[in-house]
């Protein structure tokens, strides 16, 4: 057990090392971060920041010895870096899962083997790899690199055969995986945490809307997903969880078909954006309870406070104008709750902040987030 008062590691200092340095500061830890860039979201909130590229091992070994866990709000680092933290000191979820997760095509192979129900897919290494798994998944179909993508990038949709080549040089001719385009109803997520004694915790199934292949809209719990889903998809990620031997929080996103099946679309072995409405909306918010997990504590209460929320995104596109109408919105929606990430520049599709409601219901929420959020663009006339 690591206790309040010790220090945690965390590799990568985006908004989600962020949001998980101001839980361990509220519980009384001490942070240290090893980022790229000195202006990283999670510097200004860590105690200590080393500056250094990821493979830069002599930093990672130094940022490693002075902690007493290391763990990491970014999935994409490379594997000599948890190697070599891992050397100096406790590593939670260990280098083995990010291994596994990092790359898609690992990925969905070890949840196939395990028996999970994910997308069908074939892998791609050359154009001509790429007609042959064309003909035995068929069109439509996603190629996507199999490492390094995120929020929709390095992704390729083929409606017609005539697209291949094009999709080839798109993605950019690496690694690929092909997988069968999913006609969904709609997305949703489960983000749930395994302790270091293997039980288990999760905040319940999600909906999620993405626009631009990124997140726009989570609402809590899924309007509308029957029931008897929604506890299907907490059971494969709990057995996803156990599976991969995850100590910490893991998050899968699933397509959800018309004819109510749940395929895994990818699982993010950290907190998740789409978990960003417990900060506001649970006893205990994902990144208490990975902070919980990872040091050994027992996991949190994760009941909702009210029984609907629903968080917005706040992207770069938003300060198109200039600075976004806070106070105006404040004004109109009291019980709307802030996020800003503290990123000095605000470029199209950068997550800068995002927005939660909580309400009687999922939908009243949701409804509510999105007039927030449209608030924000809508410049009053001065007076
Ligand atoms: P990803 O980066 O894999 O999470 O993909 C981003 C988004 O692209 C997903 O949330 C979906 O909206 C869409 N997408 C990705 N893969 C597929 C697929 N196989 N079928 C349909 N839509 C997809």
């Amino acid at each position: 057990m690591i206790p309040p008062g010790s220090v945690i590691g965390i590799l990568g200092g985006g908004q989600l090392g962020r949001m998980l340095a101001i839980a361990a500061r509220q519980m009384g830890y001490h942070v240290h971060v090893l980022v790229p860039e000195a202006d990283a979201p999670a510097a200004a909130l860590a105690d200590r920041v080393f500056v250094a590229p990821y493979e830069d091992l002599e930093a990672v070994r130094a940022f490693a010895a002075g902690v007493s866990v290391v763990t990491f709000e970014f999935e994409n680092v490379p594997a000599a870096t948890a190697e070599a933290c891992a050397e100096q000191t406790l590593v939670r979820p260990g280098g083995g899962v990010l291994h596994t997760t990092q790359d898609r095509l690992r990925e969905k192979t070890f949840l196939a083997q395990q028996g999970f129900p994910v997308t069908p897919f074939a892998p791609v290494r050359s154009e001509e790899e790429l007609a042959v798994a064309l003909t035995s998944l068929g069109l439509p179909a996603v190629l996507k690199t199999a490492g390094f993508g995120y929020d929709g990038k390095g992704q390729s949709v083929l409606r017609l055969p005539g697209e291949a080549a094009a999709a080839w040089a798109a993605v950019g001719g690496g690694p690929c995986i092909l997988e069968t385009f999913i006609a969904f109803e709609c997305e949703i997520s489960v983000v749930a945490a395994r302790g270091a004694d293997g039980s288990f915790a999760h905040f319940g199934a999600v909906r999620n809307e993405h626009r631009h292949h990124i997140l726009d809209v989570t609402t809590a719990p899924a309007p509308g997903l029957a029931p008897d889903l929604a506890q299907k998809a907490v059971e494969i990620t709990r057995g996803v969880l156990e599976a991969l031997g995850v100590i910490g929080v893991l998050c899968v996103e699933f397509f959800v078909t018309g004819e109510g099946t749940l395929r895994i679309n990818e699982c993010a072995p950290r907190p998740h954006n789409s978990g960003h409405f417990t900060i506001d909306g649970c006893v205990t918010s994902q990144f208490e309870q990975q902070l919980r997990a990872v040091c050994g504590l027992p996991l949190g209460d994760t009941s909702r406070l009210r029984p609907g929320a629903a968080m917005a995104n706040l992207l770069g596109d938003l300060w198109g104008d200039g600075e976004p109408d806070w106070a105006g919105m404040m004004a109109d929606f009291p019980g709307v709750k802030l996020h800003l990430y503290g990123k000095s520049e605000a470029r199209a599709g950068r997550k800068m902040g995002h927005l939660t409601v909580l309400g009687d219901n999922p939908a009243a929420a949701a409804a509510a987030v999105r007039q927030a959020r449209d608030r924000l663009r809508t410049v009053r006339a001065s007076v």
